[in-house]
């Protein structure tokens, strides 16, 4: 087999376009999900959290960024809590979860519901009831 027939196989081959498309959408989503951080959470949060400089506090005489550490695991927590609430609250599944794969018994790859023949090894499965 040619080298580019190969690479076609992998490329073709399980989940690799999905996975494309995912991390393609995921970095167009981190963006947004940045900007409502950036634009609508992060100034209620220092609304909240006590102003001046404790960000910059240091602990001499190594010069230890305490404050930063603390900012950014604060920064972290309400980014996390955010995230979470959104994704738990506001884009929670409707109604069951619809199987739309099994794993072919003999090589153990993910292939159609439906499938007759397993699309990795060739070997007749079993149809779905
Ligand atoms: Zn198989």
């Amino acid at each position: 087999m040619s080298i580019i027939k190969e690479f076609r196989a992998f490329a073709v081959r399980g989940n690799v376009i999905e996975l494309a498309v995912a991390v393609v959408l995921g970095g167009a989503f981190g963006r947004i999900v940045t900007a409502v951080v950036e634009g609508l959470v992060m100034p209620v949060v220092a609304a909240l959290t006590p102003g001046g400089t404790w960000r910059e506090w240091s602990v001499t005489p190594l010069g230890l960024k305490v404050g930063s550490v603390l900012g950014a695991t604060i920064d972290f927590l309400v980014v996390a809590l955010v995230v979470f609430l959104v994704v738990n609250k506001l884009l929670a599944r409707k109604g069951p979860v619809v199987v739309t794969s099994k794993t072919c018994q003999e090589c153990l790859e993910v292939i159609p519901l439906a499938a007759r023949r397993c699309r990795a090894c060739g070997e007749a499965v079993l149809q779905a009831a």
